[in-house]
């Protein structure tokens, strides 16, 4: 169970040469989702050679540009592509006119299914549930409707003890799945013998909660309690700290006491302001408060696994 995310965009507002707006691509518990899609996403996914095929889900914050300009290029080229796979677009309440019309205007025709769920309430809900994966929104304060969203891997099956179960040759191979799916062993004699015993507890499911934009929120910190990583916006330093109320963004300092009220593992920054010149000022303004953050910048990526006991690593090789 893991979780890489690939950078494509962090930067505030404007485009420039090395400053890209807003995109990430995730891929958690072998699902795969785009996150955000500013202008030049689909530039960057070529760059970082992302395949579009493995796009299906693409989740979008809220309707400022540098969350979503790239999404109409992003679908129009899937169109050329002669994709055929259903696209599934999660975003605010308007997502779906604003596409639609794009696409009616300049007589453009899909062969592919494009699914919009859109998203109004101010509560956190689920959004999106398989095997794998579940998502949930976090609700934000911005100048306009605002989602982050929390991935969750779902609890996998329990690990067989390959030593354990070579000590009770009754259990056949056939039963390993039952075993996995957390069912005790029957033998013969009728006794039974636990599955604690037969198998070890799945791996820890881990989670990334992305917040963009919003200004210092508190109230978000039970939500994304403990999380492997969080991505959360620092468009300032806290030299700036008025501006974050009128334009409803963070300092890479409130973003720090987030993390560290939520007891993350990591914090991530990004959605640096272009007055900036220096990243490197949000990432030593942020380790004042929390220790283990690094600074969103495209192209880089960053991975989560999990810790799998010596024991289990000996009981997979026998
Ligand atoms: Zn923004
Ligand atoms: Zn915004």
């Amino acid at each position: 169970m893991s979780i890489k995310l690939t950078i494509l965009g962090c930067h505030s507002a404007t485009p420039r040469t090395f400053a890209h707006p807003t995109s990430q691509y995730l891929e958690i518990n072998n699902r795969s989702f785009l996150i955000d899609c500013g202008e030049g996403t689909q530039v960057q996914l070529r760059k970082y050679k992302i395949k579009f095929s493995k796009i299906d889900h693409i989740f979008i914050s809220h309707l400022h540009g540098d969350h979503f300009f790239g999404l109409i290029g992003l679908i129009s080229t899937f169109g050329l592509l002669n994709r055929q796979k259903d696209l599934h677009i999660f975003g605010p309440k308007g997502i779906k006119e604003i596409i639609n019309l794009q696409l009616k205007l300049s007589n453009s025709w899909l062969k592919f299914g494009l699914h919009f769920h859109e998203l109004e309430s101010a509560k956190s809900e689920l959004i999106f549930e398989d095997e794998n994966v579940e998502v949930q929104t976090i609700p934000l304060e911005h100048r306009i409707y605002t989602n982050g969203f929390l991935f969750k891997e779902k609890i996998g099956e329990r690990k067989l003890n390959i030593i354990a179960i070579k000590q009770n040759p009754e259990i056949e191979i056939c039963d390993y799945q039952n075993l996995k799916n957390g069912k005790d062993f029957t033998k013969k004699d009728g006794k039974i013998i636990d599955n604690e015993i037969l198998t070890f507890n799945s791996p820890k499911q881990l989670s990334y909660a992305y917040c963009s934009d919003t200004v210092y929120k508190p109230e978000i910190v039970s939500l994304i309690k403990n999380s492997d990583l969080l991505y959360h916006e620092s468009t300032f330093l806290d030299d700036k700290i008025d501006l974050t109320e009128h334009t409803k963004h963070s300092t890479a300092k409130q973003a720090a006491k987030i993390a560290k009220l939520a007891n993350v593992g990591k914090l991530i920054l990004g959605h640096y302001s272009s007055r900036y010149n220096d990243i490197s000022l949000f990432k030593e303004e942020a380790k004042t408060t929390f220790e283990n953050v690094t600074l969103g910048e495209a192209g880089k990526i960053i991975t989560v696994e999990t810790v799998v006991n010596k024991e289990l690593v000996i009981a997979h090789q026998n």
